[in-house]
């Protein structure tokens, strides 16, 4: 008999979860039966068991990743006017907080290579109203921490790393240290949303801090912004991790290095069958860190991209862009006044770019049919 390839999806959440279904029920019917919904057990042995793997002195978790990143910038007592920097090619989030709370984004270019903020950018954007910066760690790729550690250190400035898309992910100083991703910076902040590497089913998040000092207001300011019930020290927020959340990532965290292992063979095997393909750059691995393949994205080099994803859409392969438009040129920010044109790499990749499916449960004989598939749409002057 002929084996039916199964259905090409972008992620595969079912197939993960019917691996380790029996588990996973029995963790939430534990929780329901237990009834402790807000803040139970399950929430805090899940924070120590991350705290662990990351080997992170704190670990506190949220509602989701967003609130993770406004509740680290809110931790740093900052004032309107204070200048916060973070990449111009990226997920919204870090550009909203940093608006929301009144202070001053300041956008950078990205390194065309590794799509990740770049370090000698940083240090030109510095001026004397700068706070902090918020490297993104994109795709699944730690971001060049070393230099920018550095330079905020010589800046006297703050460093909050988003970490949502790179959970797992190791980067590797000069001297041979190795840190997972969040953990070198002040604070890092991630999420659980459910397609990320470590995803919930719902939303989730976390921030994670080695400084005592930050760990006691962050644990507070997600509390409504008190320590003890009902004395609130501050003005603080509702942001919760879902105890039926933290018992399923408790199960989920038990695997994820056999998922990073899952998303790094699958990347490899695009690897081998595109790395020939003229016209579609594959995805460049840096020297300083692991890549723990939250997407797989390519840049279309000649073919025009509505065109690409259309063939591959005829032929039952899903893509998308992540992301079409860079955020110096987002809608809701013309306000802070940039341009077409200012940032070059980061226009350029948002018009290039395009994420193949990756995820834990991709097989070979997918792969193959749509690295073919790819390679056809490319040969094929009539298209
Ligand atoms: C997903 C994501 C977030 C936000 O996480 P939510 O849990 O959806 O709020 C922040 N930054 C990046 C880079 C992300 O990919």
């Amino acid at each position: 008999m002929v084996k039916v390839m199964k259905e090409i999806r972008m992620v595969d959440l079912v197939g993960q979860y019917q691996k380790i279904q029996e588990e996973i029920n029995k963790s939430i019917e534990n929780v329901i039966l237990s009834s402790a919904f807000i803040n139970g057990p399950e929430v805090q042995l899940f924070s120590k068991e991350l705290g662990k793997y990351m080997d992170c002195k704190h670990t506190i978790p949220c509602a989701n990743g967003t609130d993770a990143l406004q509740v680290a910038l809110m931790a740093l007592d900052l004032h309107p006017g204070d200048e916060i920097i973070t990449p111009g090619f990226s997920f919204i989030a870090s550009l909203e907080v940093i608006a929301l709370l009144g202070l001053t984004p300041v956008l950078v270019d990205v390194d065309p290579e590794t799509f990740n903020i770049a370090p000698e950018r940083i240090e030109k954007a510095i001026t004397s109203k700068t706070r902090a910066i918020i490297p993104v760690h994109l795709f699944g790729q730690c971001s060049d921490m070393e230099p920018i550690m550095a330079l905020a250190k010589r800046h006297n400035l703050y460093v909050i790393e988003d970490a949502a898309q790179s959970m797992g992910s190791i980067y590797s100083f000069n001297d041979g240290r190795l840190k997972r991703a969040g953990t070198i910076g002040d604070i890092g902040c991630t999420s659980f949303f459910p397609t990320k590497n470590l995803g919930c089913y719902g939303d989730g998040g976390a921030l994670m801090t080695n400084n005592d000092e930050l760990a006691e207001k962050i644990f507070s300011i997600v509390n409504h912004g008190a320590k003890i019930k009902y004395y609130h020290e501050r003005v603080g927020v509702n942001s919760r991790l879902d105890s039926l959340q933290a018992a399923i990532l408790r199960v989920k965290l038990k695997h994820i290095e056999e998922y990073i292992l899952a998303r790094q063979d699958a990347a490899r095997r695009y690897d081998e069958f595109l790395k020939d393909t003229n016209g579609i750059k594959i995805p460049v691995r840096s020297s300083f860190s692991t890549h723990v393949f939250h997407q797989y994205t390519v840049i279309l080099e000649e073919i025009d991209r509505k065109e690409f994803a259309g063939y591959l859409s005829s032929k039952g392969i899903p893509t998308m862009v992540y992301y079409p438009v860079p955020l110096h040129l987002q809608e809701a920010y013309r306000y802070l006044g940039y341009a077409r044109g200012d940032f070059y790499h980061a226009e350029y990749l948002c018009d290039h770019v395009i994420s193949l499916p990756m995820h834990t449960e991709l097989e070979k004989d997918q792969q193959e049919y749509i690295t073919d598939s790819i390679i056809e749409c490319l040969n094929n002057p009539s298209r």
